[in-house]
């Protein structure tokens, strides 16, 4: 799991891509901001899962406490 930033709004949002069982059907696909539904499109061999983050959260990524989800 990984904080995208939207370059529309500026705000991170959580992505993680769910993979299909499938080899070799690289494809893009599109991730979709939670917040201003702005869409940017990157290769998956499945598709990207997108969720808001918390208003905590999101203090603590622009402070730099926050920088990767594992
Ligand atoms: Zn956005």
């Amino acid at each position: 799991m990984a904080i995208e930033k939207c370059q529309s709004c500026n705000k991170p949002f959580r992505v993680w891509e769910h993979n299909l069982p499938m080899p070799g059907t690289k494809e893009k696909e599109p991730i979709t901001c939670p917040y201003c539904n702005h869409t940017i499109e990157r290769t998956s061999n499945g598709w990207w899962n997108t969720a808001a983050l918390s208003e905590q959260e999101q203090q603590d990524y622009l402070s730099g406490k926050l920088t990767d989800f594992h």
